[in-house]
């Protein structure tokens, strides 16, 4: 390159190196390069964040639809589990009871529980309800629908089997009342010493009906009550020394004479086989013994019949 020069002197020669003029090149090649990234990739990376940020957004959108949905079907879900532990609690209720009812009907055999078919009958019901809904809309209203559905099923189910338990147990509670308060436990262990009706009476040695049994016992032994009741008598009477009668609720009473020592006050609730006083000779008595009677609406009954029911 030649520069013009006032002075008239000789004109100087540029010299540039030949790398540099290579570098110079070479960053004209880059520089180009660059714009032509810009012009032509920069536009596309931009598109594909874009719709990047489209996805993400639709994500998010997801997201929120099935927190949606799940904080809906919450309350179901609860109510369900209610359910099922209300359910649960039933049917050891209802395993229970049957058990004691079949112990008590067998006298005190081991009952063997039966499987109960009402489960399953619930869950084919519940299934068709299910396999009915199953077709095409898979959206939260129609399935919540179909949740609703088998949790009214399920109330109306646990609705039945619970009035069915309180029937069984009511059963059961009016069984064992009948049972403790029935005559049952021989209240000495002592054999029969005289039995019941027509005898000779040990003092007159006239003919006369017995209305009891006489059992061995020693002074001091314990007499248990026969049945569950309310003392109606505890005190002495005339002929029988001491005596303790109970009143069992069902038409049964129970009379214990000749004892030494009462244990139990007029107006006294007693449990079945409950010490209520102590053997004696007490009364017209000759020797150490208990007196028992048992009378069903009034009318003296024999003790052994009564209680060979049991
Ligand atoms: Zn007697």
């Amino acid at each position: 390159m030649a520069v013009p020069n006032a002075g008239g002197k000789a004109p100087k020669r540029l010299h540039l190196p030949l790398t540099f003029l290579l570098f110079l090149f070479l960053v004209g090649v880059v520089f180009t390069g660059l714009n032509l990234y810009m012009w032509v990739a920069y536009p596309a990376k931009l598109n594909a964040i874009d719709s990047l940020y489209g996805e993400i957004s639709r994500r998010d959108q997801t997201i929120n639809r099935l927190d949606k949905e799940n904080k809906e079907i919450q309350p179901s879900i609860e109510r369900s589990r209610e359910q099922a532990k209300r359910l649960e609690e039933i049917e050891k209720m209802e395993a229970e009871a049957k058990l004691l009812i079949d112990a008590v009907k067998n006298k005190g055999s081991r009952a063997v529980p039966t499987t109960s078919s009402r489960g399953l009958i619930l869950r084919n019901r519940l299934s068709e309800n299910i396999s009915n809904e199953v077709v095409g809309d898979d959206g939260i209203d129609s399935r919540l629908a179909t949740l609703d559905r088998n949790l009214n099923i399920l109330d109306k189910e646990l609705e039945e089997r619970e009035s069915a338990v309180n029937k069984v147990l009511k059963d059961l509670k009016n069984t064992v009342y009948v049972l403790d308060h029935t005559p049952s436990v021989w209240p000495v262990s002592g054999r029969i010493t005289s039995n019941f009706g027509l005898r000779k009476d040990p003092f007159t040695g006239v003919s006369k009906r017995h209305n009891g049994l006489d059992l061995k016992a020693y002074t001091g032994q314990p007499v248990k009550a026969t049945a569950a009741g309310k003392v109606i008598f505890s005190g002495w009477s005339s002929g029988y020394g001491y005596k303790v009668e109970i009143e069992h609720g069902n038409g049964y009473r129970s009379v214990y004479a000749h004892n030494s020592k009462l244990a139990v006050k007029y107006g006294q609730q007693v449990k079945k086989g409950q010490v209520v006083c102590y053997a004696g000779s007490t009364g017209r008595s000759t020797a150490p013994h208990l007196h028992f009677e048992i009378k069903k609406s009034g009318t003296p009954m024999n003790p052994s019949t009564v209680l060979s029911q049991f």
